[in-house]
């Protein structure tokens, strides 16, 4: 594997220091530059929990883009900045890994006409951890079987955007191979507003926010007599990084916008 030099934004964030290490502990990445907006001129050595890693940090992504040699960008930060880090990133020909959630439709639209312009690729995976990849994939396989399904999906309560990336991600595999239906009675009627969670084309989504949870979702079916439930956890955060990993290697050899680990992954 030939050499990924990387910029990280969002350092001092939980995955962000899962990033660094990662980077750290992989022979063939090299971090030249870490993005934060509320520090800029000194090293990423003078926050806590860096010691000895005399790496620069920039405020500004186009001055760190412009003074640091990259390949990859990876993106963990926040929905308001992760799409702006993203286009920066592609307009100096830095192929963004955006593990950063909260990008909608017309954000991805807009991200792939650019990478097809530019010729450049660009991951984009709500959820990095290869378990809950497969949770998506046998819940889609599931949906051929089981016309009703709700999903419960479980974060800690600093999340910002709800439902999460990866239960929306997961409503729209299962829409792939599922008819549209209105679930639960026809004549249903929610006393209180929300009860019966986000709707996506008929699939209901439900966030539970407390703190002491990381990341979880539960895949629900049902079908007379009989339901099935997929359930993935991730306890700590380094269970992101191997797909972190594996989306760097192949942001390398792409030249168009993948979004979803389970695209990458046999
Ligand atoms: P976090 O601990 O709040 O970290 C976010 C970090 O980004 C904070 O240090 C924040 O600084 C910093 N930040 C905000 N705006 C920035 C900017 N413009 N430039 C540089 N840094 C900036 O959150 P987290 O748990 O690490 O999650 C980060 C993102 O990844 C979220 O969108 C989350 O939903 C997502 N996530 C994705 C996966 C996945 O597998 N794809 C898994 C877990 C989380 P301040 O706190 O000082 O504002």
């Amino acid at each position: 594997m030939r050499d990924i030099r990387i910029v990280i934004a969002g350092p001092r964030g939980r995955m962000g220091r899962e990033a660094v290490k990662l980077v750290q502990q992989t022979d063939y990445f090299h971090l030249t530059a870490v993005v934060d907006y509320k520090n800029d001129g000194g090293l990423l050595s003078d926050f806590e929990g860096f010691p000895g890693l005399d790496i620069p940090v920039y405020s500004k992504i186009e001055e760190c883009f412009q003074k640091a040699k990259a390949d990859v960008l990876i993106d963990l930060t926040t929905p308001e900045f992760g799409m702006k880090h993203t286009i920066t990133a592609l307009s100096y020909g830095v192929r963004p890994v955006v593990g950063t959630t909260g990008f909608t439709k017309g954000n991805l639209d807009e991200l792939e006409d650019i990478c097809k312009e530019k010729g450049l690729g660009c991951i984009i995976a709500p959820n990095f951890a290869i378990g809950a990849v497969l949770m998506m994939k046998f819940s889609q396989m599931a949906s051929k079987y089981f016309n009703d399904v709700e999903i419960i999906e479980l974060h800690h309560d600093e999340k910002l955007d709800a439902p999460s990336g990866t239960a929306v991600k997961t409503a729209e595999m299962i829409s792939e191979l599922r008819e549209a239906k209105q679930q639960g009675h026809p004549n249903e009627k929610e006393t209180i507003a929300g009860a019966r969670g986000a709707d996506y084309e008929g699939i209901r989504i439900h966030s539970v926010r407390l703190p002491g949870l990381i990341a979880h979702q539960q895949v629900m079916f049902g079908e007379t007599g009989q339901t099935l439930t997929i359930r993935h956890d991730s306890y700590n955060r380094a269970s992101f990084m191997s797909g972190v990993k594996l989306a760097v290697e192949t942001v390398m050899k792409i030249d168009t916008l993948i979004y979803g680990l389970e695209n990458i992954i046999e």
